[in-house]
């Protein structure tokens, strides 16, 4: 991990940005890319918005990568380009929440506050025998006040990463190593055979599934049409080919030209469907239908997005895209319209 051992506190909160909802492998390079195009506090707080979402592009949950672009404004203008290095003070921050306070002051500032993540959650139920469905507020705060009264006043931030790797190198969640661990004498799981029901987690709810229609309108110059999503939306300020949500009944035509004329104000004729695709988010899952439409009337406006904008199909990877858009821009690029 190339954050382990890094003593300046911007990077340690950057790459706990990056990992509150994304895997160690998946978050290094993002990391080495973005810590090498803003390297400092200073240069992200002076990019441009679309810069950084360029940088996060792919590494989902955007509203990770405006906040953090907007704190980083404010410990810039605010706090002379430090971060704050108190719990109350940081927790104040866009995007910094109870964990990201604890895990940034303790491993950057050596104050003694304990995070509690899903690692966290696992090592400290099975060892105190913690049988309540973790998926409780309840279960959590209870894990919280455990962890405050164990963590080390000395080595706060060496405490938090230990329990934290103890929990992804030894307490795995299935078939934990319990033979080679080092506080087994004292686990309560361990010793009552329950490792394979402590943590304990009710079932998650079905995500609901969304039928998608999206327009990919080329204009006479072969000039593609893409709109840039509301900046306070789910994907804020990343681009998109315009559509929406097909309606009970509705043919996937019908919802890309009903979908166009309320965003766009324009009469557009759905003529190929150029893919389809899949893909999940954190709360529901799509999939999703790309249709080549041909413009009948009117000039797109952008009534439900920023901005509409033309570009070239070679342009298009100037543009910071969502997850399933990038697909079809990839598509769109390697594959000419008839
Ligand atoms: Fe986890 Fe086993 Fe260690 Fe208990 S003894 S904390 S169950 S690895």
């Amino acid at each position: 991990m190339p954050w382990r051992n890094e003593p300046d506190p911007y990077k340690i909160w950057v790459s706990e940005i990056m990992l509150q909802q994304t895997r160690v492998d998946q978050a290094t390079p993002y990391f080495r890319n973005f810590i090498s195009l803003f390297p400092t506090v200073y240069d992200l707080a002076k990019a441009e918005q679309q810069e950084v979402l360029k940088a996060w592009e792919g590494l989902g949950y955007y509203s990770r990568a405006r906040n953090l672009h907007s704190a980083a404004k404010r410990v810039v203008e605010d706090h002379d380009g430090k971060l704050p290095e108190t719990y109350d003070e940081i927790i104040k921050l866009k995007g910094i929440g109870p964990y990201t306070a604890a895990a940034v002051t303790s491993i950057a500032f050596n104050k003694p506050n304990a995070v509690v993540d899903g690692n966290v959650i696992r090592v400290l139920t099975r060892y105190f025998g913690i049988e309540e469905d973790t998926r409780s507020t309840k279960t959590r705060n209870k894990v919280q006040e455990f962890a405050d009264k164990l963590i080390a006043e000395d080595r706060p931030g060496d405490f938090n990463q230990a329990l934290m790797e103890l929990g992804s190198e030894v307490c795995k969640p299935s078939s934990p190593d319990c033979m080679n661990c080092p506080v087994q004498s004292g686990c309560v799981a361990s010793k009552m055979a329950k490792t394979d029901i402590i943590p304990y987690k009710s079932p998650a709810k079905k995500k609901p599934h969304h039928v998608i229609g999206v327009g990919v309108i080329e204009d006479e110059n072969g000039k593609l049409l893409i709109a840039l999503r509301p900046e306070d939306a789910m994907l804020g300020g990343l681009w998109e080919f315009p559509g929406g949500k097909q309606k009970e009944g509705e043919e996937i035509q019908n919802t890309v030209e009903r979908e166009l004329k309320e965003e766009l104000g324009v009469e557009v004729k759905a003529y190929k469907e150029l893919m389809s695709l899949k893909h999940t988010y954190s709360h529901f899952s799509i999939t999703m239908h790309a249709w080549f439409c041909k413009l009948i009337s009117g000039t797109p406006t952008p009534n439900e997005s920023q901005e509409v904008r033309w570009v070239q199909r070679d342009e298009l990877e100037r543009y910071p895209f969502p997850k399933a858009n990038k697909v079809l821009t990839q598509r769109l690029t390697g594959e000419e319209q008839d």
